[in-house]
């Protein structure tokens, strides 16, 4: 007997897929989603260790996403974090305060001079460092603007001026500078995605890995580690390397350094991330790009906003790992840890003297873990190239996430990017 025949069938309950999905069956269309995992969410999750709560991954957006989740329907609350940047001799707090923004008046010629650079058409490929070590000349607003690369793990030495600019585009507008993060955590967020998708008729499949998919007549079959499922259309999370031309090069994986602390240590009242940058950013991301481990290194760390425990909260702490070192050896590890629980200090004094559990998770550990890559930057996106786009169509498949189409490569990128694949397709069966 022939399987049932979906509109639309979803590879992949990420970000991505539970917004597709969820767009989809808004629209009126029948659609299924498949989940190789056994929860939903991908790389927007929580997960037990040792008898401790854990994000895995993504945990802070830009207000975008509360957009997408009101226009989907979805039922979850979001909190408007603090953030501070610790650098040599300054920190900053973001938002920016109305102090510190003056503050920043006395650097207006330096900031001027960088963002008529940015502006000039043949500056475009050339690199963020090089156009910040042209025009900036205090050196502290020189880092600040360079640590603007570090969340995406790309040395600025990499990152072409048009890149840097596309992250603050009003077109895309990701409003990353009012950044967002779903009370109740990660976890929740996905949850609340797939509890919206089912309740308006979606249907949800966990622990189901597409394994091959054959396009005939119309129709595609999917095989699936747990049945076969037949579909009009098909959109498919599966990251385009085969997209990107030869020689193209993923961001930095992350490291994370997983910590419980008592509960008793006060966490800085109303601060989620904390971000701690030693001098020279470009030198020591270079070197990590080089495959080399600095002296010294940027890392930063947030308070998971999860259900609140009896004896603990976690904390999760990313840094980037040398390219090649994914799996790296035990000795520089141990390098790399030191190196945080020293320098932790500043951020948190007396953090040391809390830790009740840690543990370092290397990209290899954690795609051992979680089945997913530690990376932020699927692919490095050249200056004089677009992003493919979402829809193949010699497979006649839509691919989403943020390897695709539209620029951006943080969990709002490939929000966007499903949206925008869903609603190609949906006036695509309109007309
Ligand atoms: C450590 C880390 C921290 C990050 N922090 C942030 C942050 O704070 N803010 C931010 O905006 N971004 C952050 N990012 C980036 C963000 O997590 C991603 O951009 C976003 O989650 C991508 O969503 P996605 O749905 O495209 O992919 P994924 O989350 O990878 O989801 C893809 C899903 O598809 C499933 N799948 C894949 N292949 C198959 C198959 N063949 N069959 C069935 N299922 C399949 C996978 O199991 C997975 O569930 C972070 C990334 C990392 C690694």
């Amino acid at each position: 007997m022939e399987s049932e025949l979906f509109d639309v069938i979803v590879i992949g309950a990420g970000l991505a897929g539970l917004t597709a999905a969820t767009r989809c069956q808004q629209a009126g269309l029948k659609v299924g989603l498949l989940e190789q995992l056994n929860r939903v969410g991908g790389l927007c999750g929580t997960y037990q260790r040792e008898g401790y709560e854990f994000v895995i991954g993504c945990n802070e957006f830009g207000s975008s996403l509360e957009r997408e989740m009101v226009a989907l329907g979805v039922d979850i609350k979001f909190k408007a974090p603090n953030t501070r940047f610790t650098f040599e001799s300054k920190s900053y707090q973001f938002p920016l305060k109305p102090l510190a923004l003056a503050g920043m008046l006395k650097h207006t010629f330096d900031i001027q001079r960088f963002l008529k650079a940015c502006k000039q058409p043949e500056n475009s490929a050339r690199s963020l460092d090089e156009i910040v070590s042209q025009t900036v000349k205090n050196r502290t607003l020189a880092q600040l603007i360079l640590s603007f690369a570090y969340p995406s793990a790309i040395t600025p030495a990499r990152l072409s001026v048009a890149k840097f600019l596309e992250m603050f585009s009003k077109e895309l507008n990701y409003d990353y500078q009012n950044s967002r993060i779903p009370i109740g955590g990660p976890q929740h967020l996905a949850d609340q995605i797939a509890a919206r998708f089912t309740a308006i008729g979606g249907q949800l499949w966990l622990e189901r890995r597409v394994e091959a998919v054959e396009y005939a007549e119309g129709i595609h079959n999917v095989a699936t580690s747990n049945g076969n499922y037949r579909a009009k259309q098909l959109i498919s999370s599966e990251a385009r390397q085969d997209r990107f031309p030869d020689g193209a090069v993923e961001g930095l994986s992350l490291n994370t350094l997983h910590l419980a602390l008592k509960k008793s240590f006060p966490y800085p009242q109303g601060m989620h991330t904390l971000a701690y940058f030693p001098p020279d950013i470009t030198g020591w991301m270079s070197q990590m790009d080089q495959g080399q481990l600095p002296d010294a290194f940027g890392f930063h760390l947030f308070c998971s906003d999860l259900p609140p425990k009896d004896e603990y909260y976690s904390v999760n702490l990313y840094c980037t790992a040398p390219r090649h070192m994914e799996d790296m050896a035990p000795a520089a590890q141990q390098q790399m840890e030191s190196f945080i629980l020293n320098h932790i200090e500043r951020l948190l004094p007396g953090v040391n003297d809390a830790i009740l559990y840690k543990t370092f998770i290397t990209p290899a550990d954690f795609y051992q873990q979680h089945h997913l890559k530690s990376l932020v930057t699927p692919y490095i996106v050249e200056h004089n190239m677009t992003k493919p786009d979402s829809y193949d169509s010699e497979r006649a498949i839509y691919y989403i996430g943020n390897s695709l189409y539209p620029p951006g490569e943080h969990a709002c990128g490939a929000v966007l990017c499903a949206s925008q694949a869903a609603t190609r397709l949906i006036e695509t069966q309109a007309s």
